[in-house]
């Protein structure tokens, strides 16, 4: 669970820790994948995601999975009293009091102020994974992004130090549930294969239920 707003409020964020959640994805991906089989089109969203990013040429444009980050690029907030923040997580903090993420007003700030402020030209410069430690060195860098957010939250600090990082150990967990689960230096193989890669390929591609075997194939 994401450290802001109500969840933090109320002290949901502590009722489960980042293993369990990963324990409860791989438990819950099996089923959706089960359901695929059955013939019912099911998407696990951050799968799908994932997998556009790791067997097609496509990129989806995940805010949480860019580099720079999609903050404010990819995602702009407009709130309700015309407070702009650069993704809804920084909405979420400026409510509970921290506006790091604000870049401007929407009655009192031009575009220019908006988009070339310092302050969120230094966010954004801070969230280029190719240059991060630990990142750079990666093997899952290609698939994966950066949450100045999450990590200001958690670590005060726009980078975070990946080692003990939420977000690192979710990503690399799913990651690597994904490509042991289906992909191999040979291609596509077990039984997860078609399941996962109907996942890909419904959002990528708009493939039919009924073309989803051939299509995948042509990945194998
Ligand atoms: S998995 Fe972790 S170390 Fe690898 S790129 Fe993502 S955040 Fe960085």
């Amino acid at each position: 669970m994401s450290p802001y707003g109500f969840a933090k409020k109320t002290g949901q964020i502590h009722r489960y820790d980042a293993a369990q959640w990963l324990d409860f994805y791989k438990e819950a991906l099996a089923y959706i994948l089960e359901i695929n089989r059955s013939g019912y089109p099911l998407l696990e969203c951050y799968s799908s995601l994932v997998l556009r990013k790791m067997l097609t040429p496509q990129n989806p444009g995940y805010v949480d999975l860019q580099s720079p980050s999609g903050l404010g690029i990819s995602a702009i907030i407009y709130n309700h009293d015309g407070e702009i923040y650069a993704g809804d997580e920084a909405r979420m903090l400026g409510e509970s009091g921290d506006r790091t993420f604000r870049m401007g007003n929407l009655w009192t700030d031009t575009y220019d102020q908006v988009m070339l402020g310092e302050a969120f030209l230094d966010i954004l410069e801070s969230s280029m994974a190719q240059s991060a430690p630990i990142c750079s060195e990666c093997a899952f860098m290609p698939y994966c992004g950066a949450d100045p957010v999450y990590h200001h939250e958690t670590q005060q600090d726009f980078l975070g130090n990946k080692a003990t990082s939420g977000y690192c150990y979710r990503n690399i967990g799913i990651f690597r549930h994904l490509i042991t689960s289906c992909v191999t230096v040979h291609g596509l193989r077990d039984s997860s294969a078609l399941g996962l890669s109907m996942l890909a390929l419904n959002v990528a591609e708009n493939v039919p239920l009924a073309n989803w075997s051939l299509a995948s194939a042509a990945y194998s």
